[in-house]
């Protein structure tokens, strides 16, 4: 340790807080949340057994206590939901008028806004998230994707001038465990605003939200078949990918799946997004408001456990405040509850599933072996379920995998520059790119840097900041197409001359 450090160990504000702050438990009721047995896959308009005959039981990553048994869609259903959705377009979605579907999509919103609280615990349940996270930032998000998709059902004309767009017919559409109401509301809303049917599989580990959302498609009539829900693992989204009779495929996950997918594609004249893995910086230069800026690195990387594609999970900052910044980090990071998802006061809840924790443990040690120094704050991780503590590295070479890998978890990696320059070039120095923060006083710098890197979505004095009217995607190996906003709508028409 440097004679400077030393002294900054011993300002007050880089002391160890006292643990005299404990709070009681809040625990959110789970009483709102009416599990069934065993779920059907959802095609249709109907929940109906699925022709593989198998199924596999879902459960709570927090307490690894089974919750339900769901279908294992195989092909043979896959088709059978393709058709299904085939036969919703022909007979009914493409017939109606824009502005009555419009009102499917609003009465969609507004059953999720009442329904939210239900949503947001089985949300939690299922996929280990904070319950303050599910309430405040999924819920709403997802219903306000609805509502502003519903808004361009009826004057897509305006979105396109001088074209003519028109729907594609049927989009298959597949997503991760880290959002999945969310990403569910991504897929849904503009495709059916834009008059097209879906399949949609969810994630094998989080499929109980989209199965409650059956029950919403129900409660505001949308015609039968126009979503369909069919639930199962990588094999189900691989039936769907190949199926003759999908005319768009839109992707949120793993690069490596995406690459897949796109190879299978090529050539079959099926449309694509992905949206795929990112490994974004956040860039603090040295008039930053420091404070705010390390609120802005916790909510980066350790907000749903760091599985967020977008998460911040490159920390550059200017050499002059390295010190200050990682104290001050290190200080917040000790305040962070990590915990029961269903507790309000929870911060940091549980890894979605075995396999990520045990994917998130290989990266760490490998940090450890490649010389990187760790730092977890002293925190008590339950005994049942999957935890990861929060975790920093600092003395990270950019060759190192901590540095280059998509670790989605809650682990920071901690790199340093001293110009502008410097920290572009580290930025850009990924083979990703969907996101990226900067922290300054200076307008004209976050303008200069925004322009110059190389990311879908760069956040200024903010982060992991999202708005159904703002587009989001990705460069490079972070996929291409955008969700949300006008930009949003794009994937899911095709536009005629006028
Ligand atoms: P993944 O395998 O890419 O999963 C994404 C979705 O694709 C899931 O519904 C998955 O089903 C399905 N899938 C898997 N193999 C498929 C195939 N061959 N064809 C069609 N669909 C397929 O990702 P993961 O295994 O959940 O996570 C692995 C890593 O991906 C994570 O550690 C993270 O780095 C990254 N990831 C990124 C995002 C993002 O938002 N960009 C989201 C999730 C994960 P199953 O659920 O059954 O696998
Ligand atoms: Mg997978």
């Amino acid at each position: 340790m440097t004679k400077d450090r030393r002294e900054l160990a011993r300002r007050p504000d880089t002391a160890a807080i006292p643990t005299a702050w404990e709070y009681a438990p809040a625990p959110e009721s789970r009483e709102v949340v009416r599990l069934q047995d065993r779920y059907g896959l959802f095609i249709g308009g109907q929940f109906v057994e699925p022709l593989s005959n198998e199924r596999y039981t879902t459960i709570d990553p927090a307490h690894e206590e089974p919750l339900a048994e769901v279908a294992q869609a195989g092909k043979a259903d896959v088709d059978r939901a393709v058709k299904a959705a085939r036969a919703a377009y022909a007979e009914s979605w493409s017939r109606i008028r824009p502005s009555e579907r419009a009102k499917y999509l609003f009465r969609i919103a507004r059953i999720l806004q009442e329904r939210s609280r239900e949503f947001a615990v089985l949300e939690s349940m299922n996929g280990g998230k904070p319950i303050r996270e599910s309430r405040d930032v999924d819920l709403p998000l997802a219903a306000a994707h609805f509502f502003y998709y519903a808004g361009w059902a009826d004057k897509l004309e305006y979105a396109f001038p001088n074209r003519r767009p028109r729907p594609l017919g049927v989009a298959g559409q597949i997503i991760p465990w880290n959002f999945p109401l969310l990403m569910l509301a991504w897929k849904i809303a503009p495709a059916l605003a834009a008059g097209n049917t879906v399949v949609l599989k969810p994630a094998e580990t989080t499929p109980l939200t989209a199965l409650l959302f059956c029950d919403v498609v129900r409660q505001a009539e949308l015609p039968p078949g126009v979503v369909n829900i069919i639930t199962g693992d990588g094999h189900t989204g691989a039936e769907l990918v190949s199926h003759p009779d999908v005319n768009k495929i839109a992707f949120t996950g793993s690069t490596e799946v995406g690459k897949a997918i796109q190879r299978t594609l090529a050539g079959t004249g099926k449309r694509l997004t992905l949206e795929l893995g990112g490994k974004a910086a956040n860039i603090i230069f040295d008039d930053a408001p420091l404070d705010q800026a390390v609120e802005g690195i916790v909510n980066g990387i350790y907000f749903n456990q760091g599985h967020v594609c977008c998460a911040g999970s490159r920390l550059l900052v200017e050499e002059s405040i390295y010190e200050t910044v990682i104290s001050k980090l290190k200080r917040r990071m000790q305040t962070l509850r990590i915990g029961d998802p269903l507790d309000k006061n929870t911060d940091v809840g549980a890894i979605n599933s075995k396999q990520q924790l045990e994917k998130i443990g290989s990266l760490v040690q490998s940090g450890v072996d490649e010389g990187a120094e760790i730092y977890q704050p002293p925190c008590k991780l339950p005994e049942r379920g999957y935890w990861f503590a929060p975790t920093v590295f600092t003395n990270v070479a950019q060759s190192y995998r901590i540095a280059q890998e998509e670790i989605f978890g809650p682990v920071l990696s901690v790199l340093t520059f001293r110009t502008p320059d410097e920290a572009i070039e580290k930025a850009n120095n990924t083979p990703y790119g969907l996101s990226a923060g900067v922290w300054t006083e200076k307008g004209s710098r976050i303008l200069a840097m925004a322009q110059r890197l190389r990311a879908g979505v760069v956040w200024a004095n903010t982060y992991n900041r999202f708005d159904p009217a703002s587009p989001f995607g990705g460069y490079k190996e972070s996929g291409f197409g955008r969700e949300g906003g006008r930009h949003g709508l794009e994937s899911y028409v095709a536009l005629d001359d006028a």
